[in-house]
């Protein structure tokens, strides 16, 4: 075992605050990265907060995590010293269920995902898993991803979940050439949805509620830009959408988006409301056989997927980078919405 620093959250209502802990001896397995960058979602921000009611503490957050190899196990096959990786929200699963078997860990059909924090540790010294805002990390290779030293790493993070997110329903919907794809919200997902939806050839639409938005949502490849709340510019885009991504997360009228799909399109949900949005109204389904559909991030071979199409593309997602013991001042940003568009934590460069 060796002691890695983190930060962590003693409670829900204490900052984020440093913490010595164990991390494990590689197995035969498992590779130990040193942890260079570590983007910060959302999520990170509710665990710590024990807003989903699930959190154990301490918490050591973070799932967008970019690092140098320095141990091998005996076992491992695909990494060696030196190698730049990623790690995402996933460290194991069940590995023998059917989803697990087809690559869509994020779906283990037995709900045996581990995730990067917050899960309880198999392979200890745990009790928990411990997360990215910290030193170093040791993960089975199996959950340990590629990255291409081509791409901007302190960038890349992002992608891990963010990226992930928006990349594969827009790949499961077979997003692409000829098609016009809206996508709803411009935050850390809806700015990673642009640029994949741009990168697939699509006529790409951002719906924002902030007119403000619409110069940088062209600078990331947006071809138009839809003031949600205008209802006149909505029913201009009346039956026009094969596919509409929606990244929002806070409750909110979907009728208004489904409208806009044409005969057989789909919605996709990716954001998960603290309250359930208002039912959605059938008769606007049924009567062009539109659906709503949700997703959730990837599983490790689309996850490597898309990290490859990224490098060929030099794709990566807008930062602004921060100091370790800035995070608390940038949960506290995050939550007006002024970051644009993920904040990623200098690891190497601030946490010793
Ligand atoms: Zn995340
Ligand atoms: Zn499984």
């Amino acid at each position: 075992m060796y002691t890695a620093i983190g930060y962590a959250a003693q409670s829900a209502t204490t900052p984020l605050a440093p913490m010595k802990f164990e991390r494990r001896s590689p197995r035969a397995e498992d590779v130990a990265i040193e942890i260079l960058y570590c983007g910060v979602c959302h999520s990170d921000l509710h665990t710590a907060r024990n807003e989903w009611k699930n959190t154990t503490y301490p918490v050591v957050p973070g799932h967008e995590i970019v690092g140098r190899v320095t141990k091998a196990g005996t076992g491992v096959k695909k990494y060696k010293v030196g190698d730049t990786v990623g790690v995402g929200c996933l460290v194991d699963s069940c590995r023998e269920c059917a989803s697990c078997k087809d690559g869509y860990e994020q779906y283990c059909d037995v709900g045996g995902m581990v995730f990067t924090y917050n899960s309880p540790d198999k392979h200890g010294p745990g009790p928990q898993t411990y997360g990215g805002y910290s030193t170093g990390i040791v993960v089975d290779e199996r959950f340990v991803l590629k990255v291409s030293d081509k791409l901007d790493l302190k960038a890349v993070g992002p992608l891990l979940c963010a990226g992930i997110t928006t990349y594969s329903p827009l790949r499961h919907w077979k997003v692409g050439k000829g098609q016009k794809v809206g996508i709803v919200g411009l935050g850390g997902l809806g700015h990673m949805g642009v640029k994949f939806s741009h990168a697939f050839g699509a006529h790409t639409v951002l719906f924002t509620t902030s007119p403000g938005k619409a110069e940088d949502a062209k600078r990331l490849g947006a071809d138009d830009v839809v003031v949600s709340r205008d209802a006149a510019q909505m029913a201009k885009h009346a039956n026009s959408f094969d596919f509409i991504l929606n990244t929002v997360a806070a409750p909110h009228d979907l009728d208004a988006f489904t409208g806009l799909l044409k005969r057989d399109g789909t919605m996709c949900l990716v954001g998960v409301p603290e309250h359930p949005h208002p039912s959605p109204n059938v008769g606007n389904l049924i009567f062009r056989r539109r659906a709503i559909g949700g997703s959730l991030i990837g599983g490790l071979p689309e996850t490597q997927e898309m990290l490859d199409f990224c490098a060929e593309h030099n794709i990566v997602s807008d930062v602004e980078m921060i100091r370790m013991d800035e995070i608390n001042t940038a949960y506290h940003r995050m939550l007006k919405s002024d970051v644009k568009y993920r904040f990623v934590i200098d690891i190497q460069g601030s946490l010793k």
